[in-house]
């Protein structure tokens, strides 16, 4: 691993309902050496959290999806139609947990009726990944683990790893997503350069939601080389000082 070898862009950091003004969950991975960017989740607000980091959506080749939930979805038919209209050629690979090649278009239909049909010049590919697999798009390896987080019938959330491989070796960014504790984020952080990790509250007791007090209680368990926390509700916005992790703001910009 060689310092700016991958570039981690928080472009949104916040949770389903804005707290701090945050935009919604979109992570903006630049992997090494000229190779197009990939996102972790694309909630609802992330045409707009992109582009407020310069960033053009319609580079992204990949979308890596933690869970069906509008602040970690929402964003990707804006994505996709923001690809139609701007004259988008290059594909868009959709990569999320069980029910995403069902979910997708329908929320596509929601909310603009007839475009999940709609005949494009570039093709929207939409993998399923199930927790113990993995799959590449776009050159980029994701594994998929069991979170412990409902978001719909066809499966479990997912909790996920990416590697990046680079001249100077893989890279590896571990995402939690939103979940309760669970022993897979063992695995998930195990030898990361970074783990993202979600803190939605300090310590109330909010199910299916991980807490800062939960990755305090099991620090010793996330054999990550740094930590930074996202997702964070107006209780932990409040309370960064008391922080025990790096935390993210929308426009972080970390390479690892
Ligand atoms: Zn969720
Ligand atoms: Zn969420």
């Amino acid at each position: 691993m060689v310092a700016g070898a991958v570039t981690v862009t928080f472009a949104g950091s916040g949770d389903a309902f804005g707290s701090g003004g945050r935009y919604q969950a979109c992570v903006h991975v630049r992997p090494p050496g000229g190779a197009p960017p990939v996102l972790l989740d694309c909630g609802a607000t992330s045409l707009a959290a992109l582009r407020r980091c310069g960033l053009d959506p319609g580079e992204i080749a990949a979308v890596f999806v933690s869970h069906l939930h509008g602040d970690h979805f929402g964003g990707i038919p804006f994505l996709i139609l923001n690809g139609q209209f701007a004259g988008r050629v290059s594909p868009l690979t959709v990569i999320g947990p069980p029910g995403t090649a069902r979910r997708l278009p329908e929320l596509m239909e929601g909310m603009f009726p007839g475009s999940s049909g709609v005949r494009r010049r570039f093709a929207v590919e939409v993998a399923e990944l199930r927790p113990g697999a993995a799959v590449t798009a776009a050159g980029v390896r994701a594994e998929g683990f069991a979170a412990d987080h409902p978001s719909g019938p066809d499966g479990p959330a997912l909790a996920l790893r990416l590697i990046l491989g680079g001249p100077a070796g893989d890279t590896v960014i571990g995402y939690t997503g939103d979940t309760a504790w669970t022993d897979a984020l063992v695995d998930v952080a195990a030898g990361a350069d970074l783990l993202i990790a979600e803190a939605y509250y300090r310590d109330k007791v909010v199910p299916y939601h991980l807490r800062h007090a939960d990755l305090v209680a099991h620090a010793g368990q996330l054999a990550s080389r740094r930590i930074v926390l996202t997702h964070m509700s107006a209780d932990m916005l409040d309370h960064l000082d008391q922080a025990r992790f790096e935390t993210a703001a929308d426009g972080l910009v970390l390479r690892v």
